[in-house]
């Protein structure tokens, strides 16, 4: 599956993949959302603790494919520190990247899921811990599913 990624983002995404960053439940949590990949059974919690629009820590726990959970790692290294408008700012950038291959500028080491866009069936396993993160800073109460998301 992963042919035309290069070796770099591969190491990367298989480093998160076996050793994911901020995978613990986060007593401190303001805000959390569960995501569920039904096509592939990846499942996922997300914590948020925000103080203001900043987000102080963020964390998740769950079991999926590596993707969804590299992802998810990635996404909570980069979100941690940063702000509301950060963290949505950058899902509609990897929303475009994961979906049509186009990099923005700004997305650092985001960009190792570049190369998922040939892959269909995995878009929605890379997604799924942006679109969860969406729906905690919503404050959706609702399991976000990829079925029923737009992505
Ligand atoms: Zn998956």
């Amino acid at each position: 599956m992963f042919d035309d990624l290069n070796d770099l983002y591969q190491q990367v995404i298989l480093d998160h993949c076996k050793k994911p960053r901020n995978f613990h439940e986060l007593p401190a949590a303001t805000c959390s959302a569960q995501g569920h990949n039904p096509l592939c059974g990846d499942q996922l919690k997300l914590f948020l603790a925000l103080d203001g629009d900043k987000i102080n820590d963020i964390s998740f726990t769950g079991s999926g494919c590596c993707i969804s959970k590299a992802s998810a790692s990635l996404l909570t290294d980069f979100a941690k520190g940063k702000t509301r408008g950060d963290l949505e700012n950058m899902f509609g950038h990897v929303r475009e990247m994961i979906t049509t291959g186009k990099v923005a500028d700004d997305v650092g080491k985001l960009a190792v899921f570049a190369g998922v866009h040939k892959y269909p069936a995995r878009v929605k396993c890379a997604m799924l811990a942006w679109h969860a993160a969406m729906a905690a800073l919503k404050g959706d109460q609702k399991p976000v599913t990829t079925e029923s998301e737009e992505i």
